[in-house]
């Protein structure tokens, strides 16, 4: 910690590094499928359905099924170009009955003709590795044994893994989606460690919205928009935990394009003490949560 003309200054930020955390949880995961082979037992098994041809949504589940492989979990890839919702629900319906899948993941976005809702709604809840159906979500908010989204519970894990202090703490998530923020506000508030966190959400719609972000200890940002956490919003010593993963346009790179998150790391990086990159940060996690959903899930053991 350096001080300098008023200016405290992190030398030595924790870079929250995704890589590492992740590593250790699936060193843990690939350590009980071991167990399981020892006791000639099943190997966890994800079915996993990609629908379209969204080139990052092809990327996101061809890395899952790559962790399964190198986790030592079985899975099978259902990849279509377009299909009817019905055809996809009585799909769902065979995986549900499928006494060898133990995680079913639907990637989404979903094309237009299929409701996501309807879809989330007809997985078996046991089976629900991406902790999206209602139940699931139902169970987290009061506490009860489930299968958490995969992207806070990654967070989750995280935070645990670097064993950052949260109770207590003041955190502001921002964004409120289903997915990521909402349930991410739900965590960091429930009675657990990590956990136990005063929490603030913040959305489209919140009013001065700075005025809430500066006396924040740890603030997730989920919205979408690059750069739009900015130096002056943050206070001295904050910890950030950046979900976004935004594509800008960077002529220097081959591919014209690179990935950056909601947080500008740049400007940041001397204020605050921790901080995940992007990329190489919260994205890694996601996998491991669900990775981790899916042992739970084999175990029949929600947490
Ligand atoms: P979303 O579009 O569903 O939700 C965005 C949220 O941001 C909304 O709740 C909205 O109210 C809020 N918002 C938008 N503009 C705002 C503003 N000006 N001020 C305050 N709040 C504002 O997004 P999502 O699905 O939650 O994803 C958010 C980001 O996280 C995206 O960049 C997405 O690609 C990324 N993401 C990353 C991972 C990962 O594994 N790293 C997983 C999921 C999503």
């Amino acid at each position: 910690l350096v001080c300098a003309s008023k200016r405290v200054i992190f030398a030595t930020m924790l870079v929250l590094d995704g890589k590492i955390a992740a590593a250790a949880v699936k060193e843990q995961i690939a350590k009980e499928v071991q167990l399981l082979i020892a006791g000639q037992k099943r190997v966890p098994h994800l079915a996993a359905i990609l629908i379209g041809n969204n080139p990052a949504s092809q990327a996101y589940v061809g890395n899952k099924v790559k962790t399964c492989a190198e986790l030592g979990f079985e899975s099978t890839l259902i990849a279509e170009p377009a299909m009817e919702e019905a055809d996809l629900l009585s799909l769902i319906e065979k995986l549900n009955k499928d006494t060898t899948i133990d995680g079913i993941l639907v990637q989404l976005p979903l094309p237009k003709n299929i409701n996501e809702e309807k879809i989330i709604m007809a997985i078996d809840p046991q089976k629900d590795v991406d902790g999206f159906h209602p139940i699931n979500v139902g169970k987290m908010a009061i506490g009860s044994p489930s299968y958490l989204p995969a992207t806070p519970y990654g967070i989750m894990l995280m935070l645990e893994h670097f064993k950052i202090e949260t109770s207590g703490k003041h955190c502001v998530v921002l964004g409120r989606s289903n997915i990521v923020g909402t349930p991410m506000s739900i965590l960091l508030s429930r009675n657990t460690n990590p956990g136990n966190c005063t929490v603030t959400l913040c959305h489209s719609r919140t009013q001065n919205l700075a005025q809430h972000l500066l006396p924040a200890d740890i603030i997730v940002a989920a919205i979408g928009i690059p750069f739009f956490v900015k130096e002056e919003m943050v206070k001295h010593g904050a910890v950030i935990i950046d979900v976004g993963i935004n594509s800008i346009e960077a002529p220097e790179k081959k591919s014209g394009k690179r990935l950056v998150g909601d947080v500008d790391y740049e400007a940041l990086k001397e204020k605050v003490s921790a901080m995940t990159p992007v990329p190489g940060g919260v994205g890694l996690m996601t996998i491991a949560g669900l990775m981790q959903n899916t042992l739970n899930a084999r175990l029949n053991k929600p947490n």
